[in-house]
């Protein structure tokens, strides 16, 4: 997701979020905090507004109706912009991977993906190809923690992950024992179980939930006004919770590769429909795109399956794609749970076909055809 302009920008955990405000505004944030929350809850959106809040050139402030004042961020200081620059994380790490490619052997061991917008906002994702954090990383993290700011009145580190290898998590431990005043380092964690207990203890913990499917459905019907509103509810379930998945999801490719795999299960639970089925396999060409639109339609097959599950099992409320609630529940009526493991197994089939670079199409209509045998 891109820079948003303000905090109301922010969708949900809106206690959380004026907890943290507040504290900036009161100058007690703590210097070493936990982000803890499921993908997608936005924790590093708000990790780069706490960024923009802490060195706003204005330093804006909102009063709550609580009479709390609130910290905030004007969005179009030079602080505020060159931090906003690292809010589209993935580009820059992918620009930063492929420099590293082109450098020589030796330099390259040396080298650890590191993003920096603004001098004294560092972003540290875990380093591929392990995808973890790394020594190297938390050395850069200590060193930057030892000068003073150069243009802001605090420095920041974002690391956006808790997988740390061990000696990076060990060397990390001494700069969060006594972080200079004007640093804050920012611990992003879908589960903060996963880091150590005496990272834990040297840290405050802030948790974010998930989005609630209600909530981000009011989101979508604001900012995505064009889809229609059985879209949106389909979105907002889909999303599990993630803002920012939801809000780029692509309707038209899930909603096209989800009536293929309706055709496939038509094809596989009803009598006579097998001419649709394998019209519709044949337009599954081998090749990378072919690849692509496959794993979209076995990907869209599980979420029908998951949900017809859910039918079976009696918790109706966790569907997913409410929208085809009828086809759904006749569907839940003509097969059973042996049946969903098997068609399971079978899509695991396709997906190890792919990655050996069997003929795709083969490998489907093969699937297609087992799954009619399998009928009940
Ligand atoms: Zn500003």
């Amino acid at each position: 997701m891109g820079a948003l302009g303000s905090f109301t920008d922010f969708v949900g955990n809106d206690e959380a979020v004026q907890n943290l405000r507040t504290s900036i505004a009161a100058g007690r944030l703590p210097h070493s905090l936990i982000l803890g929350g499921p993908a997608g809850a936005g924790k590093y959106t708000l990790a780069i507004m706490l960024a923009q809040a802490l060195n706003c050139e204005r330093q804006p402030r909102e009063m709550w109706s609580n009479g709390q004042t609130l910290a905030s961020f004007c969005g179009v200081c030079d602080n505020c912009v060159r931090i906003a620059e690292s809010a589209d994380l993935q580009p820059l790490i992918d620009a930063a991977i492929a420099a590293r490619e082109e450098m020589r052997e030796t330099d390259k061991k040396e080298t650890r993906v590191l993003i920096q917008t603004h001098p004294d906002v560092l972003i540290i994702p875990p380093d591929p190809p392990q995808l973890l954090i790394k020594l190297g990383q938390v050395r850069r993290v200590i060193t930057g923690a030892q000068r003073a700011p150069s243009q802001a009145p605090r420095k920041v580190f974002i690391f956006t992950s808790s997988s740390f290898m061990k000696e990076a998590a060990n060397s990390l431990l001494k700069v969060l024992e006594e972080p200079p005043d004007f640093a804050h380092i920012f611990l992003l964690a879908d589960n903060p179980g996963e880091l150590l207990p005496t990272i834990r203890s040297r840290c405050g913990l802030v948790r974010l939930g998930a989005v609630p499917a209600e909530e981000l459905e009011m989101v979508l019907a604001e900012r995505r006004p064009e889809w229609k509103p059985n879209q949106r509810s389909l979105v907002a379930r889909l999303a599990q919770g993630a803002v920012g998945k939801a809000l780029g999801f692509d309707v038209a490719t899930y909603s096209a590769a989800r009536a293929d795999a309706l055709v496939m299960l038509r094809g596989a639970t009803l009598e006579g429909e097998h001419t649709a089925l394998f019209r519709m396999t044949e337009t599954y060409r081998a090749g990378a795109e072919g690849q692509q639109k496959t794993t979209a339609m076995l990907g869209a097959m599980s979420s029908v399956l998951e949900d017809v599950l859910m039918l079976i099992s009696g918790t109706p409320e966790r569907l997913r794609n409410v929208d085809i609630r009828g086809e759904l529940e006749a569907m839940a009526g003509t097969i059973d749970f042996a049946w969903i493991e098997r068609a399971v197994r079978g899509m695991d089939q396709v997906r190890s076909g792919m990655r050996r670079n069997l003929l795709r199409s083969l490998s489907l209509d093969a699937f297609a055809e087992e799954m009619a045998g399998v009928r009940r």
